[in-house]
């Protein structure tokens, strides 16, 4: 992993092919373009090459928000896996499969490889000219960029260019966000992510966070599970509760999983605590005001969640301390999001585990590379900015709202509004595709980078409030296309063209990144006498920055002052059911969903591939007639999908759910056209509090259209394996299916 002597960008010169247009592409190496390329012998191989034998480089995955880091296994100048990096506090040497995938994105065949004007193939100084004529033509006030979640020196070089453009429209966007968690965490505990000790916890009671799946940080939060159901762990070996309307990976491994009406997770934690009271438990009068209106008899009746098991959740919490608490993404889709997250975080308060098990963490000192975090309330700001007309020029990087955002919003329509649409894209996605230019950008495996994770992990062995790391991103391999860029170097000819004194200095956004990490290097924990080259190397080798952050401590003061539930979610007697749009661990938004594995991956519940599904609980099949592989079309008041039927019980008869990031209309051949879309029915509802779209609140029907298929799934289609063997069935077309012969 140590470079030692030699130079990091030489490496990447030297790894069978050099120069600035070189592809490795597949065997033929068929991008080749004759007469351009410097080639590098072989026979000269630097002293860490052996031939053979893989050298690995610590590098970040960009597969999510997490943050992991990674190193990349390279043999022969290509990078061929990626592994957890085993000195990190955020994965400690362990990764996800979604993590994994990442080497798909990387040669991924459908990934933009020119410059695009209304689809044609440009050179980048005509897309960089065309740029700047478009912006000369505007005011600052009327450009916006819209990105994900960012951090690092690519978000300060990108604050840098939206003052140079003197804009402050910044708008930052993540389809499935915690945002509603974040703001109820600040007003219980003080930060918005603290740090969840689920090692240190003898129970954890999880309302639909699916922390061993997609939520927050699932690798971390997977090496905390398994200390806490180890045997001889000094607390012993922990219980996990999962209680959540559909059953998550996390719910599949809970030693009790409870059905709970979907958003009355708030009532159900306030008849817990009023059974905790009911039991010996000393109660903050301030809370028992509220939750002794929440009798065992009324919270059963809301929840369907029974008297009996509210009391043995009481007796547990009770008996088993210190706990742990956790509100999810299935608590927060409701107009009542951030009330269901509060009653749930006033549990933590009322059974002492602030401290404990929700802990201080630390943020760090630099503002211009700490993380923003993305939400779905940022995309509404845009678009009604967009349909206003008040952006002329809009920029967007990481995002694919076009795809994600509900139908209702009309966004496709207002960012057609936008007279100059630029998209800095791996893929031609919807967003791409709705774009004036398209800059291709560079995988993660090929550029530069910093980041800085949104929730800061500590080492094992060293939980101190303070730990605060940045973690590099560091090219792994040539790149695979000759023409693509990294999104720091785009950034960077960009303020050149505003401020070309300002940034002469720097030829790339290597020497940018390079000089702004030295600048800081004693905050960064190096010493001032340190030298540079020896500073910048280690920082490469280890991946990894540990420094001093700025500890925010947690404090108890969840507050029940305010809190309204409302009794029960009402149901549209047109729309009789709950829809639950499911984040799985590897589809996610689908921003991924052009990597075979993932699609090849069989959905760790259900066992399906290659295609989307409704989940039904079988008595609510029962009564609607539907029997598994019915194709049935689920509709909202916004909009409507078709897709297969499949049975589960593990879902509450009152909801359905059908996973997103499915059904996308471009982006590459592994997208387009599987599955069904569920972000473009859902309605257009918000959380009161935070004016975050609520996921949760659409309500549909659903009717069969009188087809039928055989479900592609691991299991095969009647369940289970034969004699021990694993089978998948195909899928059949639905007019070769006799359904006279169906049940
Ligand atoms: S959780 Fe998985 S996808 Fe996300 S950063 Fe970690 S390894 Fe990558």
């Amino acid at each position: 992993m140590t470079e030692n002597d030699f130079n990091r960008r030489d490496f990447l010169k030297v790894l069978g092919w050099g120069g600035t247009a070189v592809a490795l592409s597949g065997c033929g190496n068929t991008s080749i373009q004759d007469g351009q390329e410097t080639v590098t012998s072989y026979v000269e191989l630097p002293s860490y090459v052996i031939p053979s034998i893989s050298n690995y480089f610590n590098s970040t995955c960009a597969q999510c928000d997490a943050g992991c880091n990674i190193m990349g296994r390279v043999r022969e100048g290509r990078v061929l896996k990626a592994e957890g990096n085993p000195n990190s506090p955020i994965n400690r040497g362990k990764m996800c499969g979604l993590g994994q995938s990442g080497v798909q994105a990387h040669y991924n065949p459908d990934r933009v490889r020119q410059p695009l004007l209304k689809g044609e193939a440009i050179t980048w100084d005509k897309a960089l000219g065309v740029i700047a004529q478009n912006l000369s033509a505007v005011k600052g006030a009327e450009v916006a960029f819209l990105t994900g979640g960012m951090s690092g020196h690519v978000q300060a070089l990108l604050g840098n260019y939206m003052d140079a453009l003197g804009s402050k429209n910044h708008f930052s966007y993540e389809a499935i966000s915690p945002a509603v968690l974040r703001a109820a965490n600040k007003k219980a505990y003080g930060v918005s992510m603290p740090r969840y000790r689920i090692d240190k916890a003898k129970v954890v009671v999880s309302f639909g966070a699916d922390f061993l799946g997609a939520w927050v940080s699932p690798v971390h939060f997977t090496q905390q599970y398994a200390q806490f159901r180890k045997g001889n762990r000094p607390e012993g070996r922990g219980v996990l509760v999962q209680i959540e309307p559909k059953m998550t990976l996390t719910g599949a491994n809970a030693d009790r999983w409870i059905a709970v009406r979907p958003g009355t997770e708030g009532v159900l934690a306030l008849g817990i605590i009023n059974a905790l009271g009911k039991a010996g438990l000393s109660i903050p009068a301030d809370i028992a005001a509220v939750s002794n209106a929440y009798t065992a008899e009324r919270v059963s009746g809301e929840t369907d969640v029974s008297a009996e098991q509210i009391g043995k959740l009481a007796a547990l919490l009770k008996e088993r301390t210190p706990s742990l608490v956790l509100a999810g993404g299935a608590v927060e889709g409701y107009a009542h999001g951030s009330q269901n997250a509060t009653a749930i975080a006033l549990l933590n308060r009322v059974l002492g585990n602030v401290g404990k098990t929700v802990e201080a963490t630390a943020s760090v000192p630099f503002p211009q590379i700490a993380p923003t975090v993305g939400n779905r309330s940022s995309l509404i700001g845009l678009n009604d900015g967009l349909a206003a007309g008040k952006y002329k020029v809009v920029f967007s990087y990481g995002v694919n709202p076009v795809f994600s955002a509900p139908a209702s919003l009309k966004f496709r329509d207002n960012f057609a509004k936008a007279e100059f649409k630029v998209a800095f894209a791996q893929y031609m996605d919807e967003t791409a595709l709705a774009a004036d230019l398209v800059l291709p950008l560079d995988s993660a495996m090929e550029d530069w980078g910093t980041v800085v994770p949104e929730y800061m992990a500590a080492p094992a062995e060293d939980h101190s409030a303070a730990y605060a790391q940045m973690s590099f991103r560091q090219p792994l391999m040539q790149k695979v296309f000759p023409d693509t860029r990294g999104v720091g170097d785009i950034l960077l000819a960009l303020l050149k063209q505003r401020e070309a004194d300002k940034y002469k200095e720097f030829e790339d956004f290597y020497s940018y990144l390079r000089s702004a990490v030295l600048k800081n290097k004693v905050a960064l924990g190096g010493k001032a006498t340190d030298d540079d080259e020896t500073f910048w190397d280690n920082t490469l080798s280890q991946g990894i920055v540990p420094f001093k952050g700025i500890a925010n401590p947690v404090s108890a003061k969840a507050s029940a002052a305010g809190l309204k539930l409302p009794s029960a979610v009402t149901a549209d007697s047109s729309y009789p059911l709950r829809l639950i749009p499911a984040v799985s661990a590897s589809m996610r938004d689908g921003r991924n969903a052009n990597e075979p594995w993932l699609q090849e991956s069989p959905d760790p519940l259900t066992t399906i591939v290659w295609d989307s599904w409704v989940e039904i609980n079988p008595k609510t099949a029962a009564k609607l007639g539907i029997v598994e592989g019915d194709i049935v079309e689920v509709a909202s008041k916004s909009g409507s999908i078709r897709t297969q039927a499949y049975l589960f019980p593990g879902i509450h008869p009152d909801a359905v759910s059908v996973p997103v990031g499915y059904g996308h209309e471009a982006m590459g051949r592994y997208a387009k056209g599987v599955g069904a879309n569920v972000f473009g029915m859902l309605d257009t509802v918000f959380d009161k509090e935070t004016g975050e779209l609520a996921l949760n609140e659409t309500s549909v029907k659903i009717s069969k259209v009188g087809q039928r298929v055989i479900i592609v799934k691991e299991e095969g289609p009647v369940g289970g394996s034969q004699d021990g063997k694993k089978k998948i069935a195909v899928q059949v077309s639905a007019d070769k299916v006799d359904l006279s012969k169906e049940v």
